[in-house]
């Protein structure tokens, strides 16, 4: 099996959306309204000649009451089998209780951990990803999913952490 990188984070962050910019292709299903089941949440992707199983979290958990808990659940689960995990954080809203609560699971993990700043769609959003140092858990790594600006910079880091 390639390297597992798990992609965790509360809801509505990004997370799907940065899987399938990774992948290249629009195959996790990319919600608006968060917590729909989904079957299928562990993708090939090819990134500079490695191969990498990339693992989308995120409505999996039909069982979870409350969403600080199902996104920690999430995140304990995903850390279990993961190689590498992407902290998928909104750069435009910052670090929330929640967040907060995903990064005490990731530093017990003792797995690598790169924190993306999502949603950094234009230079004047690079602010709101630095404020996101506060976090405590390292350089956050300005994306936009969304629109690809800074996720080659990303991948390479994540291939640095394998
Ligand atoms: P998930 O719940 O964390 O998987 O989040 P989704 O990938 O489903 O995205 C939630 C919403 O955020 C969707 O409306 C996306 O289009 C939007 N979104 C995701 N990434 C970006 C981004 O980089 N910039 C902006 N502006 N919106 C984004
Ligand atoms: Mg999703």
């Amino acid at each position: 099996v390639p390297p597992v990188v798990a992609v965790v984070g509360r809801p509505n962050v990004g997370k799907s959306t940065l899987v399938n910019r990774v992948l290249g292709r629009r195959e996790a299903v990319v919600e608006d309204v968060p917590g729909v089941t989904r079957d299928r949440v562990s993708y090939e992707a090819d990134w500079s000649g490695r191969r990498l199983t990339i693992v989308d979290t995120g409505g999996w958990l039909p069982d979870a009451t409350g969403l600080a808990a199902a996104v920690a659940e999430q995140a304990r689960l995903a850390v279990e089998l993961a190689d590498v995990v992407l902290f998928v954080v909104d750069a435009t809203v910052g670090a929330t209780d929640v967040d907060e609560a995903v990064v005490d699971i990731l530093r017990r993990s003792g797995k690598p951990v790169l924190l993306v700043a999502n949603k950094v769609d234009d230079a004047a959003t690079e602010l709101d990803a630095a404020a996101l140092w506060s976090l405590g858990i390292g350089e956050p790594h300005p994306v936009s999913a969304l629109h690809g600006r800074g996720s080659g910079d990303l991948l390479d880091a994540v291939l640095a952490a394998l």
